[in-house]
């Protein structure tokens, strides 16, 4: 199905999920769907995509067509719009047991579209042993229409007692071969730039694609990694992290406000608003202008999650950089994520030691830590850029 065409190099885990669709729309239809799972694991590392297998197949399971990627319930998946879908999604570093109950009770209700009741609990190795316990209680026992999809890089990340009941589905990373294939077959790419954005993006389908198509993702990509060149005092530390932080936010503000405007269309569309402009909230039926703020609510909510993973990404970006220059500083017969930036790969290999190289690896990885504990990026960017001067 249309739906998990993105999931590349990943044939294994399609062929388990597609039966399983199947299977689960036999159910919807009043069949005996041997095979459907309520419960599945969605592991793998970084990039391999877990999340992205998780949100196929949540689409798989609303869309009347089995997963046909093009109409609204496939659309308001994607989107993360879909009433029957609930994203969870741990903000901070753990998941607490009354955030669990209350997703359990949401999840006990009766999917409003008719099919399904569908969890998608990424990062849910983050939920706290109490709120694991909770979370076994509703796996064990679920409601005839609800399907849980939990995310986590491993296994055994979560409890053997949650982990035994679910349907393990393991994701690998893609070859950089298999995705520079998908984007020149399936979005024109020319080979060479195809290369270069499958390379860049480390076998992740979705940074690959937009590098591939996306001027403006390819400038912002230029500008983190020109930032390791760029340290040569402390000024120019301190306005390297702001830079940092401020193309982070461009890329979370160009994300989101795609997103945002999807969505506050479909909503107008679904309250019978057809024109567009300042009638909206007059315009609306009755109930519409507060599921409006409600979505716009959500949409605030969101912005900030994608610029803390914006910078996230920036900073795993500079990771691949460093971890490039080690590589040639140990001569190293590996394939380069940053082969196009050779020369300046080059001149810091030359200019450190291999320990220098790997403290400033750890430096960027404490950076990750503090930002995910809220520490305030300006500041916690600003230490690191210190620490990556030489
Ligand atoms: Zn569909």
């Amino acid at each position: 199905m249309a739906v998990f065409d993105d999931l590349v190099g990943q044939d294994q885990a399609v062929a388990v999920l597609s039966r399983a669709a199947a299977a689960a729309g036999e159910v919807v239809r009043g069949g005996r769907g041997a095979g459907m799972t309520h419960a599945w694991l969605f592991t793998g590392p970084p990039g391999s995509g877990r999340e992205d297998a998780a949100r196929a197949f949540a689409a798989a399971l609303l869309c009347p067509d089995g997963g046909c990627g093009h109409c609204d319930q496939c659309h308001q998946v994607f989107v993360g719009s879909h009433p029957d879908l609930e994203f969870v999604r741990p903000q901070g570093l753990s998941y607490s047991v009354k955030q669990t109950r209350e997703l359990i009770l949401r999840a006990a209700g009766a999917p409003t579209q008719g099919r399904w009741r569908v969890i998608l609990f990424e990062d849910a190795d983050r939920a706290t042993e109490s709120a694991a316990n909770a979370l076994l209680k509703a796996i064990e026992e679920p409601p005839p229409r609800t399907v849980w999809l939990l995310c986590a890089p491993a296994p055994d990340d979560l409890m053997i007692t949650i982990r035994s009941r679910c349907r393990v589905v393991n994701l690998t990373t893609p070859a950089t071969e298999a995705v520079a294939h998908v984007l020149a077959t399936r979005d024109s790419v020319p080979p060479d730039v195809a290369r270069f954005a499958a390379k860049a993006a480390q076998g992740h389908i979705g940074r690959a694609r937009a590098l591939a198509l996306d001027e403006g993702v390819r400038r912002r990509r230029e500008a983190v990694l020109g930032i390791p060149r760029s340290l040569t005092g402390v000024g120019e530390c301190i306005s390297a992290a702001e830079r940092l932080v401020k193309t982070a936010e461009e890329e979370a503000a160009a994300a989101t406000a795609a997103l945002n405007e999807n969505e506050t269309a479909e909503l107008r569309k679904l309250y019978g608003e057809g024109s567009t402009g300042k009638g909206l909230n007059r315009g609306l039926v009755r109930g519409g202008a507060g599921a409006l703020k409600e979505l716009e609510d959500r949409q605030k909510s969101r912005a900030t999650r994608i610029k803390r993973d914006s910078l996230d990404a920036a900073l795993l970006e500079l990771v691949s950089f460093y971890r490039d220059v080690l590589a040639m500083q140990f001569g190293a017969r590996v394939e380069l994520a940053n082969d196009d930036l050779r020369f300046d790969l080059d001149q810091l290999a030359k200019a450190a030691t291999p320990e220098e190289t790997l403290r400033r690896i750890d430096a960027i990885m404490q950076c990750r830590e503090r930002l995910a504990a809220n520490v305030n990026p300006q500041m916690a960017v600003e230490a690191m850029m210190l620490s990556l001067r030489s």
